[in-house]
């Protein structure tokens, strides 16, 4: 037998949680459980989910989030704006290339014309 840290009473060494006060006795599996009862919106999946789909309009569920340090946060709001810069400058990139792509052809055709 041990003690409950919450209310003292008496409780199985192997207890999980307090048959008394109904406490979780193990951090980790309390915080499972407070993972579980997050709302699903506030899921570490979803959360990646809707970075990788909206980009910078899911930060707003970073920042609500319960449970999140704020240095975490700025930190993961920088990663989101790096990753959405990134794919910006790389979309921008690709459309040049096809732009620049087809000149080369306009101009291909062009030369082909007056060459004849
Ligand atoms: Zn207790």
């Amino acid at each position: 037998m041990k003690k409950c840290p919450f209310c003292a009473e008496e409780i199985q060494d192997e207890a999980i949680k307090c048959k008394h006060c109904g406490e979780f006795i193990d951090e980790s599996i309390k915080r499972q459980f407070e993972e579980m009862r997050i709302r699903w919106y506030f899921r570490t999946s979803f959360i990646i989910l809707a970075v990788l789909t909206v980009g910078p309009l899911a930060l707003p569920l970073i920042w609500l989030r319960p449970g999140i340090a704020k240095g975490w946060k700025i930190g993961l709001t920088l990663g989101v704006l790096v990753l959405t810069w990134l794919t910006w400058v790389a979309t921008v990139d690709s459309f040049h290339v096809l732009k620049q792509y087809g000149q080369l052809i306009q101009g291909m055709s062009i030369g082909g014309i007056r060459r004849a």
